[in-house]
């Protein structure tokens, strides 16, 4: 076993603390890699306080993990030592069934394995996450980070980045097409950047009006708070699809109405309470539809990281000490993120 150091929840209430713990030694498929800097989602806090259900402590969170390797086995064919790699909210998959056999490792029909929460398959342990010094990973669950991309901004494309950008392609999101991106955090800055790269008009929805210069930087050509019922009115039937990025139960009857006939309202947030339910009509004028997304497979986790690198797109991040993860939560929790804390684990030994 490997000894590692990580940022862990000991409880669902207690700061978060450093605790020692081991990481599998590597097997033939298996890459080693030392942690250089981990993205903060709103998951990893929904995780660790409880807020999606009882979960076992210690836990050590973070999904969106950016390293170098230091090690392969035998068998590694794709990677080797001093490569820049990254890996995102998964760590393994049956591999076999249907969605595995499509590369929709996400929806395995048999249990993914997540990065953190989950149960690794080798040792039956719980699954650690990347706020930590390093980790160790099958290379079939390890992404290439392309050259040039500068490393603390491209850890956030590992989930918010592809969490966005797929449902952003199964939507068919084109030239053309008019996008409604709704909350400025994590995800939704993705989002706007993103569907603005691929040639949409990105109309924002957001509760706080001070962001909507920064909106506007980011790509969005209409920015709509979605307080005023006056702004949401004059939005009406105006969008094809709408990229749901909101962590809270909230209104989605509205958010239905500023959708053109056929339009889709595509939830990503893991609101801990449900929605209230939208109306029959909300639907059935317009023959609109409300849909979910899951992160992304790996293949197109890797197209995503390629398409990035080529727009010249990374998160506009705020890299913080690990030890001040407590203090981003809480700002987090206040939509106060601009717009994705990045922690440096080099800090962690400190
Ligand atoms: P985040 O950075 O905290 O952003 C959420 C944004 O939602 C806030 O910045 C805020 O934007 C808006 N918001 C907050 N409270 C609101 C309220 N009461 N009413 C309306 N809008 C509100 O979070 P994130 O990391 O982007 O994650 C967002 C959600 O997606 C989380 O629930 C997370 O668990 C989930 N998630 C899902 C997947 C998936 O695969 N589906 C993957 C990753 C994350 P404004 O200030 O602009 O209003
Ligand atoms: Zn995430
Ligand atoms: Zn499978």
């Amino acid at each position: 076993m490997i000894p590692a150091l990580g940022y862990a929840a000991h409880d669902a209430s207690s700061p978060m603390a450093p605790w020692r713990f081991e990481r599998r030694d590597p097997g033939p498929g298996d890459v080693r890699i030392e942690i250089l800097y981990c993205g903060v989602c709103h998951s990893d806090l929904h995780f660790v306080r409880g807020e999606w259900g009882p979960i076992k402590y210690p836990q050590v969170p973070g999904h969106e993990i950016v390293g170098r390797v230091v090690a392969v086995g035998d068998a590694v064919s794709k990677y080797k030592v001093g490569d820049t790699v990254g890996v995102g909210c998964l760590v393994d998959s049956c591999r076999s069934c249907g969605s595995c056999d499509e590369g929709l490792e996400q929806y395995c029909e048999r249990g993914n394995v997540q990065t953190y929460g989950g149960v690794e398959k080798e040792t039956g342990r719980p699954t650690q996450g990347g706020y930590s010094s390093e980790i160790v990973v099958d290379e079939r669950f390890v992404l290439r980070i392309p050259d040039g991309m500068d490393l603390a901004s491209a850890a956030p494309l590992l989930c918010a980045g592809i969490t966005t950008y797929s449902p952003l392609r199964e939507w068919k999101v084109g030239p053309g097409s008019r996008v409604g991106v709704v909350g400025l955090g994590g995800l939704g800055h993705m989002a706007v950047k993103i569907a603005k790269a691929m040639g949409a008009h990105v109309a924002l929805f957001t509760t706080s009006p001070d962001k909507a210069a920064d909106a506007q930087r980011l790509g969005a050509s209409e920015v709509i708070v979605s307080r005023d019922k006056a702004a949401m009115r004059a939005a009406r039937s105006s969008l094809d699809v709408i990229i749901d990025t909101v962590s809270v139960a909230h209104d989605l009857e509205a958010l239905l109405a500023t959708l053109k006939r056929d339009g889709t309202l595509v939830l990503l947030g893991g609101a801990p309470t449900p929605h209230s339910s939208p109306s029959a009509f909300s639907f059935i004028m317009g023959r609109k539809r409300m849909a979910g997304s899951l992160i992304g497979g790996l293949p197109e986790t890797q197209e995503m990281l390629d398409f990035c690198a080529q727009h010249g797109i990374g998160a506009d991040i705020e890299l913080i000490p690990v030890q001040r993860i407590d203090e981003a939560y809480e700002r987090m929790l206040k939509s106060d993120v601009k717009y994705r804390f990045v922690l440096d684990m080099a800090t962690l030994q400190g």
